[in-house]
């Protein structure tokens, strides 16, 4: 297939790793964080980081926005999608992910009306075709699901459909990056930017992290060649005492990204402080809709209060979202928590970490 065959060559791959092995000279291992829970995938499914020379030590980012997604927010979701005359509709990776008591699947077998979808617009044409019920999107997402959404919005207030919301719970990469250099305990010194993230939004907001942190930040794809390449351009800057913002994406992002997606999340929504599952609070992290939105809040339409949220005491998602525990150091890892019972939204998506390492089975070994 063009533009895919090419990038998962193997000889290719292999003399781009043989050029970081030349590359690196410290002692010390260099350690670099991939932000995109896709990387991560790739990165474990095809035993990247099992190529890469000692000193160079690769650890998994928080972007996995199912796993990142507060845990009100689900217990919220659950509660919306259990009444009655509801129609909830998400993408499918939410349906399994622990809230505080059960999980949108099981609201799904007791009887509730929960639909996955592909797309947002998709549940405007279910609220045209049923305007007796109320149907609710669970918005979740970095930048890359923001602009549909925001669309989805916008085309409901043209419409005048009134029987459409969103549960909004949108996170921004560029505050989550500053949080985790501002933290005491970073041992990040390069990071690998996700792809797509930076085709939407550019990467011109990266340039004062890079300033302000001495950091490099590359732009990366998602294909073990973009991997390799983006992990190369942070290796090469940092022997070199470089720390600067570099596209190794080129074919996909430029600085500027897609303007007129920006201009879309722009009218639709405003910056706002987001909690993090795992991770906390972290300042302007996340985007709400604008008061003049308000309407389409799901939040504001569905009274949720006197949730009793608590989190599993067995896991460890913060510290494997900040790169501070490999998923399989998690004492709950393969035992506890596995797949089929998660008791972490990080060994439910996708992109989760701890997915990741058991699918590809990667279980604690002497020496790893
Ligand atoms: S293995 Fe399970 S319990 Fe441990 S951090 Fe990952 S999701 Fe949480």
């Amino acid at each position: 297939m063009k533009f895919v065959d090419e990038y998962r060559d193997a000889d290719i791959v292999r003399a781009v790793l043989e050029q970081i092995q030349a590359t690196v000279s410290s002692v010390e291992p260099w350690v670099l964080m991939e932000i995109c829970g896709g990387q991560t995938h790739n990165i474990i499914r095809h035993g990247l980081d099992q190529l890469l020379p000692p000193q160079l030590e690769l650890v998994h980012g928080p972007g996995c926005p199912v796993c990142v997604t507060p845990l009100e927010l689900i217990d919220q979701a659950i509660a919306i999608a259990g009444r009655p005359g509801v129609i909830f509709c998400s993408f499918g990776d939410m349906l399994r992910v622990p809230g505080s008591e059960q999980d949108l699947f099981r609201v799904k077998a007791e009887g509730g009306d929960v639909r996955v979808l592909y797309s947002p617009l998709d549940a405007l044409g279910i609220a045209q075709g049923n305007p007796e019920r109320e149907v609710v999107f669970f918005g979740v997402g970095f930048e890359t699901t923001a602009p549909a959404n925001a669309m989805a919005i916008l085309q409901a207030q043209w419409l005048n459909i009134t029987n459409f919301s969103v549960l909004v719970s949108h996170v921004r990469v560029p505050p989550a990056i500053n949080a985790l250099l501002a933290s005491p305990n970073n041992r990040v010194q390069a990071f690998l930017a996700a792809g797509h993230v930076c085709a939407v939004m550019g990467y011109w907001e990266y340039h004062p992290l890079a300033e302000q942190f001495n950091v490099p930040i590359v732009v990366t794809g998602f294909e073990p060649l973009d991997i390799a390449q983006g992990i190369l351009a942070a290796i090469e800057q940092l022997e070199s005492g470089r720390a600067v913002v570099e596209n190794a994406y080129r074919r996909a992002v430029t600085e500027a990204g897609n303007r007129p997606a920006q201009a879309v999340i722009q009218q639709v929504f405003q910056p706002v402080d987001r909690k993090w599952r795992g991770i906390g609070e972290i300042p302007n992290s996340g985007w709400a809709l604008r008061p003049e939105f308000a309407p389409f809040d799901a939040a504001l339409r569905f009274e949720t209060g006197g949730l009793n949220v608590h989190e599993s005491p067995l896991c460890h998602a913060g510290e494997v979202l900040q790169g501070l525990l490999r998923p399989h150091r998690c004492p709950a890892f393969g035992a506890e928590c596995t797949p089929r019972h998660p008791l972490g939204a990080l060994m439910v998506s996708a992109e989760g970490a701890c997915a990741a390492y058991y699918n590809y089975g990667r279980f604690e070994q002497i020496g790893e």
